[in-house]
């Protein structure tokens, strides 16, 4: 399953040339073109998913095994003193590219990497409203 139109596709079947990190046969890691720091990767499916809601469960739990081993493998060879793995969902969570990928970002001490928020407040309310529609 292929998107004609989608670069990550094209990428991750080696149609386009990219930094290849790991390859196997359902993803290619590539280092990301605009990265967030010295290492900033992706870990791409070959298949074309837009989204974590479209991933199938057993891709995804093996997607996360590769991030984490290629997580272990990086610190190890960058020597960053910590390490993000994120994954962005629709617009509004900052998704630019509709092929689902795990940002792989190392992180140095004192580097200028900015995945902070205000920390807001738990009200009972709000808790007992988010436990409700969740939960039943
Ligand atoms: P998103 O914002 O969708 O979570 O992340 C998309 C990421 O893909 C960005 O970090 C961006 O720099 C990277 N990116 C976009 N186009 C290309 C490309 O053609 N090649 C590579 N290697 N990275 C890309
Ligand atoms: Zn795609």
């Amino acid at each position: 399953m292929h998107d004609e139109n989608c670069i990550f596709c094209k990428i991750a079947n080696g149609e386009i040339s990219a930094a290849t990190l790991y390859e196997d046969e359902n993803f290619r890691v590539i280092l990301d073109l605009g990265p967030a720091s010295k290492g900033h990767a992706l870990v791409l499916p070959k298949q074309h998913y837009a989204n974590v809601y479209e991933m199938p469960e057993d891709l995804i739990g093996k997607a996360y095994i590769v991030a984490k081993k290629m997580a272990e493998k990086m610190t190890d060879a960058l020597g960053c003193d910590g390490f993000n793995i994120l994954q962005n969902n629709g617009v509004t969570a900052g998704q630019t590219v509709f092929h689902f990928h795990i940002h792989l970002i190392p992180r140095y001490e004192g580097d200028s990497v900015g995945l902070h928020w205000q920390a807001g407040k738990l009200t009972d309310e709000e808790k007992e409203e988010i436990l409700k529609k969740i939960v039943g």
